[in-house]
Protein backbone atom coordinates (compact mmCIF):
# COMPACT_ATOMS: atom_id res chain seq x y z
CA UNK A 1 0.00 0.00 0.00
CA UNK A 2 2.67 2.12 0.88
CA UNK A 3 5.34 0.42 -1.13
CA UNK A 4 6.67 3.36 -3.81
CA UNK A 5 10.41 3.75 -3.13
CA UNK A 6 10.25 7.54 -2.66
CA UNK A 7 7.88 7.15 -0.52
CA UNK A 8 9.60 4.71 1.67
CA UNK A 9 12.58 7.15 1.18
CA UNK A 10 10.79 9.65 2.83
CA UNK A 11 10.23 8.28 5.95
CA UNK A 12 13.34 6.25 6.45
CA UNK A 13 14.26 5.94 9.65
CA UNK A 14 11.42 7.43 10.88
CA UNK A 15 9.48 4.72 13.32
CA UNK A 16 8.02 6.58 16.41
CA UNK A 17 10.62 5.94 19.10
CA UNK A 18 8.55 4.19 21.56
CA UNK A 19 10.23 6.09 24.36
CA UNK A 20 9.78 9.63 23.75
CA UNK A 21 7.46 9.68 20.61
CA UNK A 22 10.20 11.31 18.64
CA UNK A 23 9.03 11.59 14.87
CA UNK A 24 12.41 11.40 13.76
CA UNK A 25 15.24 8.54 14.83
CA UNK A 26 17.37 9.57 17.91
CA UNK A 27 20.79 9.43 18.15
CA UNK A 28 22.37 6.73 20.19
CA UNK A 29 26.01 7.57 20.44
CA UNK A 30 26.62 5.39 23.42
CA UNK A 31 28.88 3.19 22.97
CA UNK A 32 27.77 0.09 25.64
CA UNK A 33 24.42 -1.15 27.45
CA UNK A 34 23.26 -2.41 30.29
CA UNK A 35 22.71 -5.60 31.21
CA UNK A 36 18.85 -6.72 32.95
CA UNK A 37 19.44 -7.79 36.75
CA UNK A 38 19.40 -11.20 35.68
CA UNK A 39 22.51 -10.18 33.77
CA UNK A 40 20.67 -11.30 30.23
CA UNK A 41 20.36 -8.32 27.08
CA UNK A 42 16.87 -8.67 26.94
CA UNK A 43 17.20 -5.16 24.87
CA UNK A 44 19.02 -6.97 22.42
CA UNK A 45 22.11 -4.41 22.58
CA UNK A 46 25.46 -4.98 24.33
CA UNK A 47 28.48 -2.95 22.86
CA UNK A 48 28.34 -1.07 20.29
CA UNK A 49 30.72 -2.92 17.66
CA UNK A 50 28.25 -5.53 17.78
CA UNK A 51 25.36 -3.41 17.48
CA UNK A 52 23.69 -0.28 17.99
CA UNK A 53 20.61 1.43 17.49
CA UNK A 54 20.97 3.76 15.03
CA UNK A 55 22.89 1.63 12.94
CA UNK A 56 20.27 -1.26 12.85
CA UNK A 57 17.88 1.95 11.95
CA UNK A 58 19.81 2.42 9.07
CA UNK A 59 20.87 -1.39 8.17
CA UNK A 60 16.86 -2.50 8.15
CA UNK A 61 15.75 0.88 5.82
CA UNK A 62 18.93 -0.02 3.68
CA UNK A 63 17.94 -3.96 3.00
CA UNK A 64 14.36 -2.51 2.49
CA UNK A 65 15.10 -0.23 -0.08
CA UNK A 66 16.84 -2.59 -1.92
CA UNK A 67 13.92 -4.76 -2.30
CA UNK A 68 11.24 -2.82 -2.24
CA UNK A 69 8.26 -3.04 0.69
CA UNK A 70 6.48 -5.97 -0.71
CA UNK A 71 9.36 -7.86 -2.39
CA UNK A 72 9.65 -11.94 -1.99
CA UNK A 73 13.24 -11.43 -1.70
CA UNK A 74 14.56 -11.03 2.12
CA UNK A 75 17.59 -9.23 2.46
CA UNK A 76 20.11 -7.71 5.03
CA UNK A 77 22.10 -4.42 5.28
CA UNK A 78 25.17 -4.46 6.95
CA UNK A 79 26.70 -0.61 7.58
CA UNK A 80 30.41 0.15 7.44
CA UNK A 81 32.79 2.74 7.94
CA UNK A 82 33.04 3.52 4.45
CA UNK A 83 32.55 2.10 0.83
CA UNK A 84 35.78 0.51 1.22
CA UNK A 85 35.58 -0.66 4.61
CA UNK A 86 32.68 -2.19 2.92
CA UNK A 87 33.95 -3.61 0.09
CA UNK A 88 36.96 -5.04 2.35
CA UNK A 89 34.73 -6.72 4.48
CA UNK A 90 32.95 -8.43 1.67
CA UNK A 91 36.45 -9.52 0.59
CA UNK A 92 37.66 -10.78 4.07
CA UNK A 93 34.53 -13.49 3.74
CA UNK A 94 36.56 -14.98 0.74
CA UNK A 95 39.40 -17.59 2.07
CA UNK A 96 42.81 -18.30 0.40
CA UNK A 97 42.91 -19.56 -2.79
CA UNK A 98 39.43 -18.23 -3.81
CA UNK A 99 39.37 -16.18 -6.94
CA UNK A 100 37.52 -12.99 -7.89
CA UNK A 101 35.80 -12.05 -11.34
CA UNK A 102 36.51 -8.69 -11.35
CA UNK A 103 34.84 -5.74 -13.93
CA UNK A 104 38.02 -4.23 -15.73
CA UNK A 105 36.90 -0.36 -15.10
CA UNK A 106 36.12 -1.27 -11.32
CA UNK A 107 36.13 1.16 -8.75
CA UNK A 108 40.07 1.73 -8.72
CA UNK A 109 40.38 1.25 -4.82
CA UNK A 110 39.17 -2.29 -5.10
CA UNK A 111 41.33 -2.91 -7.58
CA UNK A 112 43.98 -1.91 -5.30
CA UNK A 113 43.05 -4.25 -2.72
CA UNK A 114 43.22 -6.95 -4.66
CA UNK A 115 46.58 -5.90 -6.27
CA UNK A 116 47.83 -5.58 -2.69
CA UNK A 117 46.51 -6.88 0.45
CA UNK A 118 44.03 -9.70 -0.67
CA UNK A 119 46.74 -10.48 -3.60
CA UNK A 120 48.95 -11.36 -0.71
CA UNK A 121 47.02 -13.00 1.24
CA UNK A 122 45.91 -15.80 -1.66
CA UNK A 123 42.78 -14.18 -3.32
CA UNK A 124 43.77 -14.27 -6.81
CA UNK A 125 41.50 -12.05 -9.57
CA UNK A 126 40.91 -11.56 -13.63
CA UNK A 127 39.68 -8.51 -14.95
CA UNK A 128 37.55 -8.42 -17.17
CA UNK A 129 35.06 -6.82 -20.04
CA UNK A 130 31.89 -7.74 -18.14
CA UNK A 131 29.95 -6.05 -21.04
CA UNK A 132 30.82 -8.98 -23.10
CA UNK A 133 29.38 -12.21 -21.27
CA UNK A 134 31.03 -14.57 -22.75
CA UNK A 135 34.56 -13.35 -21.78
CA UNK A 136 33.58 -13.06 -18.06
CA UNK A 137 31.76 -17.12 -18.37
CA UNK A 138 35.07 -17.87 -19.96
CA UNK A 139 37.00 -16.32 -17.17
CA UNK A 140 35.47 -18.12 -14.32
CA UNK A 141 37.48 -21.12 -12.85
CA UNK A 142 36.20 -23.61 -10.14
CA UNK A 143 37.77 -21.40 -7.02
CA UNK A 144 35.65 -18.36 -8.71
CA UNK A 145 33.47 -17.39 -5.10
CA UNK A 146 32.75 -14.25 -6.58
CA UNK A 147 31.82 -11.98 -9.49
CA UNK A 148 32.38 -8.29 -8.97
CA UNK A 149 30.44 -5.96 -11.02
CA UNK A 150 29.89 -2.17 -11.81
CA UNK A 151 26.91 -0.78 -13.77
CA UNK A 152 27.35 2.25 -14.48
CA UNK A 153 31.01 1.88 -14.68
CA UNK A 154 33.42 4.42 -13.52
CA UNK A 155 34.74 6.01 -15.73
CA UNK A 156 33.47 4.89 -18.62
CA UNK A 157 29.90 4.66 -18.25
CA UNK A 158 29.72 1.01 -19.91
CA UNK A 159 26.35 -0.56 -18.70
CA UNK A 160 26.65 -4.44 -17.92
CA UNK A 161 23.79 -6.96 -17.92
CA UNK A 162 22.72 -7.36 -14.31
CA UNK A 163 20.69 -10.76 -15.04
CA UNK A 164 23.39 -12.36 -17.36
CA UNK A 165 26.03 -11.89 -14.90
CA UNK A 166 23.73 -13.29 -12.56
CA UNK A 167 23.23 -16.46 -14.41
CA UNK A 168 26.95 -17.10 -15.02
CA UNK A 169 27.99 -16.46 -11.29
CA UNK A 170 25.44 -19.09 -10.20
CA UNK A 171 26.11 -21.98 -12.73
CA UNK A 172 29.70 -21.19 -10.94
CA UNK A 173 28.44 -21.77 -7.72
CA UNK A 174 29.83 -18.07 -7.23
CA UNK A 175 28.02 -14.77 -5.59
CA UNK A 176 27.51 -11.70 -7.81
CA UNK A 177 28.07 -7.98 -5.84
CA UNK A 178 27.27 -4.72 -7.56
CA UNK A 179 28.31 -1.52 -7.09
CA UNK A 180 25.25 0.52 -6.86
CA UNK A 181 26.94 3.34 -5.41
CA UNK A 182 25.90 5.83 -8.97
CA UNK A 183 22.58 4.91 -9.22
CA UNK A 184 21.11 4.17 -5.56
CA UNK A 185 18.28 1.61 -5.65
CA UNK A 186 15.87 4.20 -6.48
CA UNK A 187 17.16 4.13 -10.40
CA UNK A 188 18.35 0.16 -9.83
CA UNK A 189 17.70 -2.48 -7.51
CA UNK A 190 20.36 -5.73 -8.16
CA UNK A 191 19.07 -7.95 -5.86
CA UNK A 192 15.44 -7.97 -7.61
CA UNK A 193 17.49 -8.96 -10.75
CA UNK A 194 19.31 -11.83 -9.66
CA UNK A 195 22.56 -10.56 -7.44
CA UNK A 196 23.45 -11.54 -4.18
CA UNK A 197 25.14 -8.27 -2.80
CA UNK A 198 24.75 -4.94 -3.71
CA UNK A 199 27.76 -2.60 -2.89
CA UNK A 200 26.96 1.28 -1.67
CA UNK A 201 29.31 4.09 -1.10
CA UNK A 202 26.66 6.02 1.17
CA UNK A 203 29.50 8.89 0.91
CA UNK A 204 28.07 9.90 -2.14
CA UNK A 205 24.46 9.71 -3.37
CA UNK A 206 22.43 8.30 -0.26
CA UNK A 207 24.46 10.63 1.92
CA UNK A 208 23.73 13.08 -0.38
CA UNK A 209 25.66 16.33 0.95
CA UNK A 210 29.22 15.32 0.83
CA UNK A 211 29.53 15.62 4.32
CA UNK A 212 29.84 11.76 5.66
CA UNK A 213 31.58 9.07 4.96
CA UNK A 214 29.68 5.50 4.92
CA UNK A 215 29.59 2.18 3.24
CA UNK A 216 27.12 -0.98 2.87
CA UNK A 217 26.59 -4.09 1.61
CA UNK A 218 23.25 -5.49 1.41
CA UNK A 219 23.35 -9.19 1.06
CA UNK A 220 20.39 -11.59 0.22
CA UNK A 221 19.79 -14.04 3.47
CA UNK A 222 20.22 -16.66 1.54
CA UNK A 223 24.18 -15.72 0.54
CA UNK A 224 25.61 -18.24 2.53
CA UNK A 225 28.77 -16.06 3.37
CA UNK A 226 26.67 -13.60 5.80
CA UNK A 227 27.55 -14.84 9.40
CA UNK A 228 30.86 -14.54 8.25
CA UNK A 229 30.56 -10.75 7.36
CA UNK A 230 28.77 -10.29 10.83
CA UNK A 231 31.80 -11.59 12.81
CA UNK A 232 33.76 -9.47 10.33
CA UNK A 233 32.23 -7.03 11.74
CA UNK A 234 31.89 -7.12 15.13
CA UNK A 235 35.20 -8.72 15.90
CA UNK A 236 37.26 -6.63 13.24
CA UNK A 237 35.21 -3.62 13.92
CA UNK A 238 35.29 -1.87 10.46
CA UNK A 239 31.81 -0.58 11.51
CA UNK A 240 29.77 2.12 10.66
CA UNK A 241 29.87 5.32 13.79
CA UNK A 242 25.95 6.15 14.79
CA UNK A 243 26.45 9.81 13.79
CA UNK A 244 27.37 9.07 10.26
CA UNK A 245 24.38 6.66 10.34
CA UNK A 246 21.97 9.42 11.68
CA UNK A 247 23.49 11.25 8.77
CA UNK A 248 22.95 8.88 5.65
CA UNK A 249 19.41 8.31 7.56
CA UNK A 250 18.69 12.05 7.13
CA UNK A 251 20.37 11.89 3.42
CA UNK A 252 17.41 9.04 2.17
CA UNK A 253 15.02 11.06 3.38
CA UNK A 254 15.42 13.60 0.66
CA UNK A 255 16.72 11.35 -2.03
CA UNK A 256 13.42 10.83 -4.05
CA UNK A 257 13.68 14.56 -4.69
CA UNK A 258 17.18 14.86 -5.33
CA UNK A 259 17.94 11.88 -7.82
CA UNK A 260 15.02 12.70 -10.21
CA UNK A 261 16.85 16.39 -10.25
CA UNK A 262 20.13 15.05 -10.85
CA UNK A 263 19.09 12.93 -13.50
CA UNK A 264 17.63 15.64 -15.41
CA UNK A 265 20.39 18.39 -14.75
CA UNK A 266 22.85 15.26 -16.42
CA UNK A 267 20.68 14.49 -18.92
CA UNK A 268 20.18 18.22 -20.11
CA UNK A 269 23.87 18.78 -19.84
CA UNK A 270 24.86 15.61 -21.61
CA UNK A 271 22.49 16.16 -24.63
CA UNK A 272 23.78 19.76 -24.80
CA UNK A 273 27.52 18.68 -24.49
CA UNK A 274 26.95 16.57 -27.42
CA UNK A 275 25.77 19.46 -29.84
CA UNK A 276 29.14 20.97 -28.62
CA UNK A 277 31.93 21.95 -31.22
CA UNK A 278 34.37 21.39 -28.44
CA UNK A 279 33.42 17.97 -27.13
CA UNK A 280 34.59 14.76 -29.27
CA UNK A 281 32.24 12.45 -27.45
CA UNK A 282 29.68 12.53 -24.61
CA UNK A 283 29.29 9.28 -22.03
CA UNK A 284 25.79 9.13 -20.80
CA UNK A 285 23.43 5.82 -20.70
CA UNK A 286 20.67 7.92 -21.04
CA UNK A 287 21.54 9.31 -24.62
CA UNK A 288 20.59 6.78 -27.98
CA UNK A 289 24.26 7.31 -29.06
CA UNK A 290 25.53 5.56 -25.87
CA UNK A 291 26.21 2.07 -27.17
CA UNK A 292 24.54 0.68 -24.11
CA UNK A 293 21.28 2.73 -24.14
CA UNK A 294 18.90 -0.26 -24.59
CA UNK A 295 20.19 -2.32 -21.64
CA UNK A 296 19.86 0.57 -18.93
CA UNK A 297 16.48 1.62 -20.03
CA UNK A 298 15.94 -1.89 -19.34
CA UNK A 299 17.37 -1.80 -15.68
CA UNK A 300 17.33 1.32 -14.81
CA UNK A 301 14.49 3.90 -14.00
CA UNK A 302 16.60 6.53 -14.84
CA UNK A 303 20.23 6.70 -16.50
CA UNK A 304 21.52 8.95 -12.95
CA UNK A 305 23.83 12.31 -12.32
CA UNK A 306 27.21 11.41 -13.88
CA UNK A 307 28.29 12.27 -16.87
CA UNK A 308 31.72 11.85 -18.72
CA UNK A 309 32.78 13.94 -21.77
CA UNK A 310 35.86 13.86 -23.60
CA UNK A 311 37.28 17.50 -25.09
CA UNK A 312 39.21 18.77 -28.56
CA UNK A 313 42.68 18.89 -27.60
CA UNK A 314 43.76 16.49 -25.78
CA UNK A 315 44.93 16.59 -22.39
CA UNK A 316 46.33 20.13 -21.94
CA UNK A 317 42.75 21.39 -22.70
CA UNK A 318 40.62 19.18 -20.78
CA UNK A 319 43.02 20.41 -17.37
CA UNK A 320 42.69 23.90 -18.81
CA UNK A 321 38.75 23.27 -19.30
CA UNK A 322 39.04 22.01 -15.25
CA UNK A 323 41.24 25.26 -14.60
CA UNK A 324 38.03 27.79 -15.64
CA UNK A 325 35.36 25.93 -14.50
CA UNK A 326 33.84 28.32 -11.60
CA UNK A 327 30.25 26.58 -10.72
CA UNK A 328 31.64 23.19 -11.21
CA UNK A 329 33.67 22.60 -7.89
CA UNK A 330 37.42 20.99 -8.98
CA UNK A 331 37.16 18.07 -6.72
CA UNK A 332 36.76 14.18 -6.70
CA UNK A 333 34.18 12.38 -5.44
CA UNK A 334 30.34 12.41 -6.80
CA UNK A 335 26.99 12.54 -5.24
CA UNK A 336 26.37 16.09 -3.76
CA UNK A 337 24.08 18.87 -4.11
CA UNK A 338 27.08 20.55 -5.68
CA UNK A 339 28.70 20.13 -9.02
CA UNK A 340 31.74 18.24 -9.40
CA UNK A 341 34.09 18.06 -12.36
CA UNK A 342 37.64 16.44 -12.22
CA UNK A 343 40.32 14.69 -14.87
CA UNK A 344 40.07 11.47 -14.10
CA UNK A 345 43.03 9.99 -15.27
CA UNK A 346 45.18 12.30 -13.14
CA UNK A 347 43.05 10.72 -10.05
CA UNK A 348 43.60 6.96 -11.01
CA UNK A 349 47.15 7.06 -12.61
CA UNK A 350 46.88 4.13 -14.42
CA UNK A 351 48.28 4.99 -18.00
CA UNK A 352 45.87 4.03 -20.60
CA UNK A 353 42.44 3.08 -18.05
CA UNK A 354 40.95 6.22 -18.72
CA UNK A 355 41.57 8.53 -21.48
CA UNK A 356 43.56 11.40 -21.07
CA UNK A 357 41.09 13.69 -22.08
CA UNK A 358 38.04 12.64 -20.32
CA UNK A 359 36.29 15.12 -17.89
CA UNK A 360 33.63 13.30 -15.36
CA UNK A 361 31.27 15.43 -14.01
CA UNK A 362 29.08 14.67 -11.00
CA UNK A 363 25.80 17.26 -11.74
CA UNK A 364 24.78 18.65 -8.68
CA UNK A 365 21.31 20.39 -8.11
CA UNK A 366 21.77 24.33 -9.53
CA UNK A 367 20.12 25.50 -12.17
CA UNK A 368 20.65 23.77 -15.21
CA UNK A 369 21.13 27.30 -17.27
CA UNK A 370 24.29 28.31 -14.49
CA UNK A 371 25.60 24.54 -15.12
CA UNK A 372 25.47 25.11 -18.77
CA UNK A 373 27.14 28.84 -18.86
CA UNK A 374 29.79 28.15 -16.66
CA UNK A 375 30.84 24.84 -18.98
CA UNK A 376 29.92 26.97 -21.69
CA UNK A 377 32.79 29.74 -20.88
CA UNK A 378 35.29 26.56 -19.32
CA UNK A 379 35.03 25.13 -22.61
CA UNK A 380 36.30 28.81 -24.81
CA UNK A 381 39.93 27.23 -23.04
CA UNK A 382 42.13 26.87 -25.58
CA UNK A 383 39.93 26.62 -29.03
C1 LIG B 1 33.51 6.36 -3.71
C2 LIG B 1 33.25 5.00 -4.23
C3 LIG B 1 33.62 3.86 -3.50
C4 LIG B 1 34.38 3.95 -2.20
O1 LIG B 1 33.61 4.50 -1.18
P1 LIG B 1 34.21 5.37 0.05
O2 LIG B 1 32.99 5.74 0.80
O3 LIG B 1 34.93 6.53 -0.56
O4 LIG B 1 35.14 4.48 0.79
C5 LIG B 1 33.31 2.61 -4.05
N1 LIG B 1 32.68 2.50 -5.23
C6 LIG B 1 32.30 3.58 -5.94
C7 LIG B 1 31.60 3.39 -7.25
C8 LIG B 1 32.57 4.86 -5.49
O5 LIG B 1 32.21 5.92 -6.20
Amino acid sequence: MHGHLSTLLAHAGCETDPATGALTPPLYLNATFERDEDLEYSRGYIYSRWGNPTRTLLEESLARLEVGAESAVAAQGFAFSSGMAAASGVLQCLRPGDHVVLAADVYHGVRHLLQTTYGEWGLSHTEVDQTDLSAVAKAMRPETKLVWAETPSNPNFKITDIRGLAEIAHAGNAALLVDGTWTTPLLQQPLLLGADLVLHSATKYLGGHSDVLLGAVIAREDWPLRDRLLDIMASAGPVADPFACWLVLRGLRSLGARMPLHCRNAAELATWLEDHEGVIEVFYPGLASHPHHELASKQMSGFGGMIGFRVTGGRERALSVVKRCQLFRRSTSLGGTESLIEHRASIEAIPGRVPDDLLRASVGLEHIDDLKADLAQALEAGV
